[in-house]
């Protein structure tokens, strides 16, 4: 099994490590990250500027490649340049801070495994739910267990899986579910400030919505010690709008 490892929290992050490490036990893996974190930038791609890549090595030994570019432009890249044949599976993390609800929107990790998806390769994004003395170390485990279980059964075409692991020792871990993506907005904070010449500027902060104990939605069951695993597909189409619009007589 080949696999393509990238992330957004750049090479450097210990979440990339952790999961580079667990994944080389079961998978011959290619790392191709960014040089420098790229949390929330979604699925941008890199086009007014040239995309540079580097070598890296980690504890002495050749980690992998660092791109100046985005996650979605570590798999392009990775795929047209490093790589000579397609692999098998694109993973994408592990994230340090969750990705469910509507992160999904905003994060780079997700965009990783999105972009993997829409090229035709199945893909999975793992995040962990902390920003605080994380512990990769369950959720690097149970990326290889899903590495492998996916390599077998696939995915089908343009569907990825977003993974959310809660920040808990493995046996505090009440279960891993299947969910849907939750929809509750993330709302922004902006704090104002004052810069050192005296101009107001503002830093925006986003609130982590609360949920109910709805254990069918990621935020919900995330928020409660589960694992979640939501399918998510690429097309974004509105099926009963769609139809809906259909009889729209517009006579501009
Ligand atoms: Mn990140």
């Amino acid at each position: 099994m080949k696999i393509l490892l990238t992330n957004d929290d750049g090479i450097y992050a210990p979440g990339i490590a952790a999961l580079a490490k667990a994944l080389r036990k079961v998978a011959d893996v290619t790392v191709i990250a960014p040089d420098m974190e790229r949390s929330a930038v979604s699925h941008a791609i890199t086009l007014a500027h040239p995309i540079w890549v580097k070598k890296v090595n980690r504890d002495k030994k050749f980690f992998g490649y660092a791109i100046s570019g985005t996650p979605a432009d570590c798999v392009k890249f990775g795929l047209n340049v490093i790589l000579k044949k397609k692999p098998d599976l694109i993973v994408s993390g592990i994230n340090l801070g969750d990705n469910d609800g509507c992160s999904i929107f905003y994060s780079g990790t997700v965009a990783g495994a999105r972009e993997g998806a829409l090229l035709g390769i199945p893909s999975i994004a793992i995040s962990l739910a902390t920003f605080e003395n994380p512990d990769f170390s369950y959720a690097a485990k149970l990326g290889a267990v899903l590495a492998k279980r996916i390599y077998k059964e696939k995915l089908p075409p343009a569907t990825f899986l977003n993974v959310n692991v809660p920040n808990l020792p493995q046996k505090r871990i009440k279960g891993i579910l299947a969910t849907r993506q939750g929809m509750i907005p993330i709302h922004g904070e902006f704090h104002k400030r004052m810069d050192p010449n005296f101009r107001e500027y503002y830093w925006m902060s986003g609130k982590i919505p609360q949920h109910n104990k709805d254990l069918t939605i990621d935020t919900s069951a995330l928020q409660q010690g589960y694992v979640t695993l939501t399918p998510v597909n690429c097309n974004l189409t509105d099926e009963t709008t769609l139809q809906h619009i259909k009889n729209w007589r517009l006579t501009p």
